[in-house]
């Protein structure tokens, strides 16, 4: 719902907004995310270590600036699609496939699409029936009582 109404990305998983995240697996090895490591062996690994790594080290070096281009990194689909700013292509791992990498849409492609309307649909209508539509349903079910 935020990135519907121009907000930005907190994730990794929706839109495209860069994020500034590294995962320190319990050897010490640093990683660009741990949830690259379905796509192949090695896919989030950095080569750097916290025993002898500064994590600027790692947020700054060409590969993981290049990995984090947001809109950049992604496909033709994707650019040319009209959710592309809220799904942004979904998670990095579910864009994987041998032969392309990474240059693809989710595998989830149609679900995200499908959400992605739906919520937009949804709030557009909501908003459309103004404040008084949303008061007449009363508050939710788990509201305390006052
Ligand atoms: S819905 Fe599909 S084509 Fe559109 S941005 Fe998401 S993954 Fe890409």
């Amino acid at each position: 719902m935020n990135l519907i109404l121009g907000g930005d990305s907190v994730t990794e998983q929706v839109g495209t907004s860069p994020t500034a995240t590294i995962v320190v697996e319990t050897d010490g090895t640093m990683h660009l995310s741990d949830m690259l490591t379905p796509a192949y062996p090695g896919a989030g690994a950095t080569g750097r270590n916290v025993a002898a790594d500064s994590f600027d080290s790692v947020l700054l070096a060409p590969e993981t600036v290049a990995w984090r281009r947001g809109r950049q990194e992604l496909c033709s689909t994707c650019l040319a699609c009209p959710v592309v700013r809220a799904c942004g292509g979904g998670l990095r791992e579910h864009r994987y496939k041998a032969g392309t990498g990474f240059d693809n849409p989710s595998v989830y492609c149609q679900d995200l699409y499908h959400l992605i309307t739906h919520i937009r649909k949804r709030m557009v209508a909501d908003l459309a029936a103004g404040p008084a539509a949303s008061l007449a349903t009363g508050p939710p079910a788990t509201a305390p009582a006052s």
